[in-house]
Order: C-alpha cells, then sequence, then structure tokens
C-alpha cells in the first residue's frame, strides 16, 4: 500500500517559514489518517477520502478557501479516476457546495460522468449535498484588492495503490485564481488526473499548460507502454520545457514506484509507504 498527496505550488510571495511549517503540518496528518483509512479502504475511497480532506483545510486552493473567479464568483472543479474499472467522473465550475470530490464520486456510477456549472450543482442537490459556501474572508479580501491574480495557493490531489494492487487519483481545485469566469481547469480533465492499472498521476500548476501537454494521460500511457513512472515523468517534463510549462505531479505505478517532480520549486506534497515523507 502506498499514498503521496499534494497541495499545488504554493506563491512565491507565501514562502515564508510559518506557512511553510502550517502546510508541512497539515500534509503529515492528512497523509497519515489517509494511510490508516487505506489499510481498510480501496484507493478509490482512500483518494476521495484524502481529497475531501485537502478541501476542508482553508490553507489549499481547493473545497473551502477556494480562490474566486474574476466575477466574484468562486467555482470549483474536481476529478477521480478509477484505475481498476478506468472509469473516470469530473465536474467543471460547480458552485455552493462543500466536497466537490464526494459528488465526483456520486457520478462514477452514471452514464453521463462529466458535468457542468448548473447541471453538476442539481446532480449535487439531487443525492443530498447541502449548500455550502466556500469562500473565506482571507480570499474576498485579496479578490476585493485584485491580488488573486498573483497568488498560488494550491490545488490538492492524491493518488494511492490499495492492497488488492488496485490504483486511483483525484484532483480537487478552485481554479487559477481572477480567471475568465467559467474558465475550466485542467483538474476536472484526463490531463489533470487519469489513473489506470498500470499508474496513477495528479497534477497542479498552469492548467492551460498541463491540458496542452496532456499531461497525466501521457504519463500514464507511458507507463503503460513500459517505461518507469520516474523516466515517464521525466521525459513528459522535457517536453514542457518546449513552451516552458508550468506543472507539478504526483504519481504511483503498480510496481509501487512513487515518484513527484516540478517544473517550478515550491510545490508541496507528502507521502507514505510505511515512512513518511514531506517536502521540505
Ligand atoms: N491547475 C489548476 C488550474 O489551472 C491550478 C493549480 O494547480 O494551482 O486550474
Amino acid at each position: 500500500m502506498k499514498i503521496i498527496i499534494h497541495g499545488g505550488f504554493f506563491s512565491e510571495s507565501e514562502t515564508n517559514q510559518e506557512t511553510k511549517k502550517a502546510k508541512q503540518e497539515a500534509l503529515s496528518a492528512i497523509i497519515g489518517k489517509s494511510y490508516t483509512y487505506l489499510n481498510t479502504h480501496t484507493a478509490l475511497e482512500t483518494v476521495v477520502y484524502a481529497v475531501s480532506l485537502l478541501e476542508d483545510d482553508p490553507l489549499f486552493n481547493a473545497g473551502l478557501g477556494s480562490q474566486i473567479q474574476s466575477d466574484g464568483q468562486l467555482r470549483l472543479s474536481a476529478s477521480l479516476m478509477d484505475g481498476k474499472s478506468q472509469k473516470f467522473s469530473g465536474l467543471i465550475n460547480i458552485q455552493n457546495v462543500r466536497n466537490p470530490i464526494q459528488v465526483s464520486e456520486k457520478l462514477l456510477a452514471y452514464d453521463d460522468r462529466v458535468l457542468s456549472g448548473e447541471g453538476a450543482l442539481n446532480f449535487a442537490r439531487q443525492q443530498g449535498f447541502d449548500f455550502f459556501d466556500p469562500i473565506i474572508p482571507q480570499r474576498q479580501q485579496e479578490y476585493e484588492h485584485k491580488l488573486a491574480q498573483s497568488s498560488r495557493i494550491g490545488t490538492v490531489g492524491c493518488v494511492a495503490l490499495d492492497a488488492n494492487g488496485d490504483l486511483a487519483a483525484a484532483t480537487s481545485t478552485g481554479g487559477k485564481g481572477f480567471e475568465i469566469p467559467c474558465r475550466v481547469s485542467d483538474s476536472a480533465t484526463v490531463a489533470g488526473n487519469f489513473a489506470n492499472e498500470f499508474a496513477g498521476i495528479s497534477c497542479t500548476g498552469v492548467g492551460e499548460d498541463i491540458v496542452s501537454a496532456a499531461l497525466a494521460a501521457k504519463i500514464v500511457t507511458r507507463v503503460t507502454d513500459g517505461f518507469s513512472l520516474k523516466n515517464a515523468c521525466d521525459k513528459s517534463f522535457e517536453e514542457l520545457k518546449v513552451f516552458d510549462g508550468f506543472a507539478g505531479v504526483i504519481g504511483i505505478s503498480a510496481t509501487g514506484e512513487i515518484y513527484h517532480t516540478d517544473s517550478h520549486p515550491y510545490m508541496v506534497w507528502a507521502s507514505f509507504d510505511g515512512s513518511l515523507q514531506v517536502f521540505n
């Protein structure tokens, strides 16, 4: 059993020791709880559990405390992929729910598995998800001062390998911050989140770069075709350089290889495979 999570990148203006310590502590606590959960649950159930905890923590740009779009509305995107059944589900720009990753989990059982905006919200309400406003005062202030544009507070994601050898990946985001309303994030696409029986990947960074590179799907395909996870990631990151792409990934392969890499410093991550590792 193995698990790795990320909390996106943090803003270069935020790289003070206090923020770093708070993120290290939060990720250490969440990875510990999630590994315990993985002992008695599948990879799919565990990635939903881990990403829900990350969504509930306002230190990260997903769920509660997410960044606000340029029209003052907060819209969330999340997706989930079960490596075993190879089914993907995703929500694009859903409003007023607490845990979009849990709505994504419900959607996995349906034929129509990627929903956006109002349709996504209607589905969530039908499934019993109550009204929840994820805006916190700090994000509102940043929005009012138009600072969100320059801040990078971190999408979240998780990849897990369970006791049966099955993989799953989940990713959740509040987006870039101050973007054109209804801009589509990579996090709810196969570029930002992908898994099959060979590997699982969750991405963070500039969504447009991640989509241009088809990053998660490309890395997983390379592992499927025989690359090690490290080589698949490293080759894909070489290709990002062509257009100076900004991205970070976490991943696990079915052989138990666990890896993370980024094109720029300050991605925050933690992993557990019997021993805890946290970004430094
Ligand atoms: N990838 C996210 C997006 O572009 C943002 C992030 O990862 O920080 O919406």
